[in-house]
């Protein structure tokens, strides 16, 4: 009999690219499924909502998971992080207790949660490595979604001491690609960006960038990350988590940012900076030795190769894409 592995959250950013990557990746090879037999189930809201024990239940007993990757949350870049603390908070809190709890009752082999590089101290030393998690405490703009995610490495290692279960959790570093939030406020730097720049040049306005443009950030597109969270469900032997992040190098300004995607989009204006907009944290630059410890010869896609295929992407799929636009 096949696996089943269910994708909580698989509508999103990164459930879209592991259902990309599972299409597309031969059965049997380390970024694939095991075997044709297998059933990938890639979960919306609309089938119940995972705040909820009875319906996170009734998933879980519809389904009967041998396998769960758990991204499923309230997600949301800075800005939107500064505005509901508390209810990144709680949401993910209740998600998060819920998907842990209906996978120990049915028995599940194997779970990985996502974390973010958000979870990590604000004042800390660089790179930071995965040992760093509880040691101290986060930015204060998004400490309510940080603590949330914190918890879930908590949640793991009580589970495996009390329980014996193999919960785990993968810690990305900022996510994009196809299937973003390409909203114009709630979102994160790139997919929100993208989408300014191309109604700047849509619309012959000056393209806005907020805050300053020196703060640092590593960007993984979200088919590599994809191929990670596989390999990680198939091979990870830890109940610690694992940073899956471009390496140190790689980590660029948001000024980079801007000025890759000005070149994505063939935009030809002016680009302006909204320095009464806040910056967050300043850096908050990770160490992927662990990972390159385990899978020395993985290739990331270049970021501008995969910045240009989620910016075609979105204006290929611009009436269906999540803008927060009403169409
Ligand atoms: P996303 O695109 O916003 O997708 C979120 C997913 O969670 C959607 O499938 C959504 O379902 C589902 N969801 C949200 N609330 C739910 C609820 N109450 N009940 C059931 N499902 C719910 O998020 P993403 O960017 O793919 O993020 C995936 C994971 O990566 C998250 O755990 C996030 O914290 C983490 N992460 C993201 C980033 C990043 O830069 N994006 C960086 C680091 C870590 P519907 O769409 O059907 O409502
Ligand atoms: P973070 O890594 O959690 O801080 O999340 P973001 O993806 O929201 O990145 C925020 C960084 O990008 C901050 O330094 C912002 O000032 C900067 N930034 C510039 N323009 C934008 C924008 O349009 N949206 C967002 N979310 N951030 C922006």
């Amino acid at each position: 009999m096949g696996k089943v592995i269910l994708v909580t959250g698989g509508t999103g950013l990164v459930g879209r690219a592991i259902e990309y990557t599972v299409k597309n990746e031969p059965v049997g090879s380390r970024f694939g499924t095991w075997s044709q037999d297998d059933q990938w189930v890639y979960l919306s809201s609309k089938e119940g909502d995972l705040r909820d024990l009875k319906e996170t239940m009734a998933i879980f007993d519809k389904y009967k998971p041998t396998h769960v990757i758990h991204l499923a949350a309230l997600v949301g870049g800075l800005f939107k992080n500064m505005k509901y603390k508390l209810t990144f908070l709680r949401d993910n809190c209740l998600i998060n207790d819920n998907v842990m709890w209906a996978a120990k009752e049915h028995n599940v082999e194997k779970v990985i949660s996502c974390l973010s590089t958000c979870v990590f101290p604000d004042k800390v030393t660089y790179p930071i490595d995965e040992s760093a998690v509880h040691l101290g405490p986060p930015h204060s703009s998004n400490f309510g979604y940080a603590h949330g995610k914190r918890l879930v490495d908590v949640y793991n290692h009580a589970y495996h001491e009390e329980f014996g279960c193999n919960f785990t959790s993968a810690i990305p570093t900022n996510i994009f690609g196809p299937y973003d939030n390409y909203d114009l406020e709630d979102s994160h730097v790139i997919p929100g960006l993208v989408h300014k720049c191309l109604l700047a040049k849509k619309n012959g306005t000056p393209f806005t960038v907020s805050g300053s443009g020196t703060p640092l950030r590593q960007f993984i597109y979200s088919r590599d990350l994809a191929k990670l969270f596989i390999w990680q469900l198939k091979e990870y032997p830890e109940i610690d988590p694992i940073i899956l992040s471009v390496g140190e190098k790689d980590e660029i300004t948001i000024k980079q940012v801007a000025e890759s995607i000005v070149k994505a989009v063939g935009f030809e204006g002016e680009v302006s900076w909204d320095s009464s907009k806040a910056d967050g944290q300043y850096k908050k630059t990770a160490s992927n030795e662990k990972l390159m410890k385990y899978l020395p010869d993985f290739q990331f896609t270049p970021f501008d190769v995969a910045l240009k295929e989620s910016v075609d992407w979105f204006v290929e799929n611009y009436d269906s894409a999540r803008t927060g636009l009403k169409k």
